[in-house]
């Protein structure tokens, strides 16, 4: 495929982007991509949303628009396939700024990863694969929120958007060739949930870097701590890291309610934020220490597998990649390690965990195979004709 002749119209005007909306209203498919910073935030800031319906290319600068609404209510349309290439952090961004999620959606990375071009293919290997073209990616860390955006910058994001065209095509005939579609709908059903997108503050602490080293009591102080800082980040807008430290955090949680010059001396905390925060710190530090015993954070406890265990596992991972060959799908996107583990401990007769290996077509791929062949009603053997091994059902 010869490189596309690069056009898009740069939207930075109210009335400009009233006439795009009504224009692209009518687009039953619209390709879409954002462009956004979150290095010094806490929210990501949205530089730059590229949108491709109706063989037009649209750059739709947020800097330059007070009011995006038009362009949110055209994305939000029920009617309308909204495709990105990895989609969540597009729809993380979108979720932050018009608060809803947009629905229906094709992530072109999804769809790719059930045909067989690795789990999480990059857009521009994929560009290469699907398409045979090379796309630079010299300005993918270069400063979106510079304005005026450079001409390469421009036409990189552009291309963002009119390549996802051709490779979606591709990609549903595939799906459709493969009787695939289904599985995509059901990979990309998560991410309608907007609870994935919302920090679980009650879970923060586990985000603190080095919080395994601590337990119990202590343990149930960091979490109070990281709920706080959660809520300061949130408030100002910041890193967390930048709000309050993790060495920080730490350090508080081991030592039993301090005073403000036993603080003035801990490691990793700036004198500022000790003397403008101790106030509130003692008092979390307190609510952490008071928590009930049976109200610590669970720790879980790792148990070095039985020998059995591990052999078992062995047999189900050579499954797992019999089966990924056979069908074309990446080995990862089947099962990882940790829930074949959990498999092969299971016992016969014991209830088996809720996993997603052993749920709709994965279950249909191998979680039924897997399961049967720990029952002793499979088993694996070499088929003469191809010398590869095969699955054969016991009589
Ligand atoms: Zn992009």
């Amino acid at each position: 495929m010869h490189p596309l002749n690069i056009q898009y119209h740069y939207i930075d005007q109210e009335d400009q982007m009233l006439l795009a909306c009504s224009q692209l209203k009518t687009a039953s498919v619209l390709y879409i991509d954002t462009e956004f910073h979150r290095e010094s935030s806490y929210y990501p800031k949205l530089a730059l949303v590229q949108v491709l319906g109706l063989g037009q290319c649209y750059l739709f600068d947020p800097l330059q628009l007070e009011d995006l609404q038009p362009l949110w209510d055209l994305i939000h349309q029920p009617s309308v396939v909204k495709v990105f290439h990895a989609a969540r952090q597009d729809l993380e961004c979108i979720f932050h700024y018009s608060h809803k999620i947009p629905y229906p959606i094709f992530d072109t990375q999804v769809a790719a990863s059930l045909l067989g071009y690795g789990s999480q293919i990059g857009f521009s290997p994929l560009g290469q694969c699907l398409l045979d073209i090379t796309l630079n990616k010299e300005e993918s860390y270069s400063d979106w929120l510079m304005r005026p955006l450079t001409e390469s910058q421009k036409n990189y994001a552009a291309c963002d958007v009119l390549y996802l065209e051709p490779m979606y095509q591709q990609l549903i005939l595939q799906l459709e060739k493969e009787d695939r579609v289904a599985w995509l709908h059901e990979e990309q059903d998560h991410l309608y949930h907007p609870d994935i997108f919302q920090v679980d503050s009650k879970q923060a602490f586990q985000r603190v870097k080095g919080f395994q080293k601590l337990k119990g009591q202590r343990l149930a102080v960091l979490r109070e701590l990281a709920l706080w800082r959660e809520g300061l980040a949130r408030d100002k807008n910041m890193p967390r890291r930048r709000a309050f430290s993790d060495e920080g955090l730490i350090q508080l949680s081991r030592s039993k309610l301090p005073t403000l010059e036993q603080m003035l001396r801990f490691r990793g905390i700036s004198a500022g934020h000790i003397k403008k925060h101790s106030e509130v710190l003692r008092e979390v530090i307190a609510k952490g220490l008071a928590c009930e015993k049976s109200d610590w954070p669970a720790v879980l406890h790792y148990h070095t597998p039985s020998r059995g265990t591990v052999l078992r596992q062995e047999l189900l991972l050579t499954l797992l990649k019999l089966r990924a060959y056979q069908e074309n799908i990446a080995v990862e996107l089947l099962a990882n390690k940790k829930d074949l583990m959990a498999i092969a401990a299971w016992k016969s007769g014991e209830e088996m965990p809720d996993l997603p290996c052993l749920q709709g077509w994965r279950k249909k791929l191998v979680g039924h195979d897997m399961l049967t062949l720990l029952e002793g009603k499979t088993c694996l053997e070499i088929d003469m004709e191809t010398t590869l091994p095969n699955i054969r059902k016991n009589a």
